[in-house]
């Protein structure tokens, strides 16, 4: 007893390392992991309730490995002529990508993306030995397509990682920028669009390609536009084979009968669950004019969140809106922060906050 993480014969490459995660914080106004904040109506609920009670009934049996009633109900509501051979789920996306690692990464083999971008890539990477390698973004935080080429040619990546909306930038990538890199790419390129839904108009899906690449793996999730963050839900969409690919690494059973049978049921409710999509976006684009008009640089996102700055002490502002009960999140390049898109009444808080801290 009394035995320290330090006595464990813990993997020399997990020593000092900390568990991911935002701080989950008890305050008022929760803008800092890019949730959806509209909470899944009463009829919703109901739904969802019935469909769990249901799945109890069985809970002595493990549930569909194969998951096919709910890869068939994903491969619906994505569209594009896709079926259930062509997608793949897991709990969250997060899971889903740490497959593909599983399964394409590993020792010897390079896992490449651009930077700044998704902070749990380099985790997925260590976690499978997988050497992990990044390529600055340009200024303005778009891929240069010629330099991605370059680095692609030369390091020959098994897999690359393209955010698209970017997490923590909003930054979409145009199409033709992720044909150069396919079509130079000699393994597999995952596109991860977990902010798919909130993209503003013109910036058409990865979806689209998949036809012309079957090294193309598009990842989506239930947890932002959805609003079903609680229920961890992700999916993909790609070539069969490449599902086939992953479910020699999946654990058995990994999607419980609970999880998919929420899923469903969500599903059922797609048109209300995503209702508020739009509201958001609006909402989004208002905070990017009104951060822009306290004379701060705010990037233009297709996410559910905005990156602003910069600021000399971004963590003295991260904590002077903490002290004033709003939660944002202090990532992505020195000088910038990202919040998160809420309420109309949460980001009147924040606009609140934010001018007290700024004093403005
Ligand atoms: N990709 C990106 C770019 C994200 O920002 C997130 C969540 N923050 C995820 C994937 C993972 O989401 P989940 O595991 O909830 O599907």
């Amino acid at each position: 007893m009394g035995q320290t993480l330090a006595d464990l014969p813990l993997r020399d490459d997990l020593r000092d390392q900390e568990p991911y995660g935002a701080p989950q914080l008890d305050v008022a106004v929760r803008l800092n992991v890019n949730e959806n904040p509209y909470p899944p109506s009463e009829a919703v609920v109901a739904d969802i309730a019935r469909s769990v009670a249901e799945a109890a009934r069985g809970l002595n049996r493990y549930p569909d490995r194969e998951a096919l009633e709910l890869r068939r109900a994903l491969a619906t509501y994505l569209g594009h002529g896709l079926t259930a051979n062509n997608v793949w789920a897991a709990n969250g996306s997060n899971e889903v990508m740490l497959q593909i690692l599983q399964a394409f990464g590993g020792p010897g083999r390079v896992a490449m993306s651009f930077e700044p971008t998704y902070s749990m890539y380099p985790e997925y990477a260590r976690d499978t030995n997988t050497t992990w390698l990044t390529v600055p973004r340009s200024d303005d935080f778009t891929i240069d397509p010629e330099r991605a080429v370059r680095e692609i040619v030369h390091h020959k990546p098994s897999v690359v990682f393209l955010a698209s909306p970017n997490n923590p930038t909003g930054t979409s990538l145009p199409l033709e920028v992720i044909e150069r890199i396919c079509a130079v790419a000699p393994g597999m390129v995952v596109v991860d669009e977990a902010y798919a839904e909130f993209r503003r108009e013109g910036t058409p899906s990865a979806l689209t390609l998949l036809p012309s690449y079957p090294r193309l793996v598009v990842t989506r999730t239930m947890s932002k536009a959805f609003a079903l963050a609680g229920g961890r839900l992700g999916y993909l969409a790609a070539d069969p084979a490449v599902v086939d690919a992953l479910r020699i690494v999946r654990l058995p059973y990994h999607l419980s009968a609970v999880s998919q049978a929420v899923a469903l049921a969500a599903l059922r409710h797609a048109d209300e669950l995503l209702a508020r999509v739009d509201e958001l976006r609006a909402r989004r684009d208002q905070t990017v004019s009104w951060l822009r008009g306290l004379g701060l640089e705010a990037i233009d996102s297709d996410a559910n969140f905005v990156l602003f700055g910069r600021f000399e002490d971004r963590h003295a502002v991260w904590k002077g809106l903490l002290d004033r009960g709003v939660l944002i999140r202090e990532t992505g390049p020195d000088g910038w922060l990202r919040v998160s898109i809420g309420t109309f009444e949460e980001m009147t808080a924040f606009r609140a906050a934010l001018r007290e801290v700024l004093a403005l």
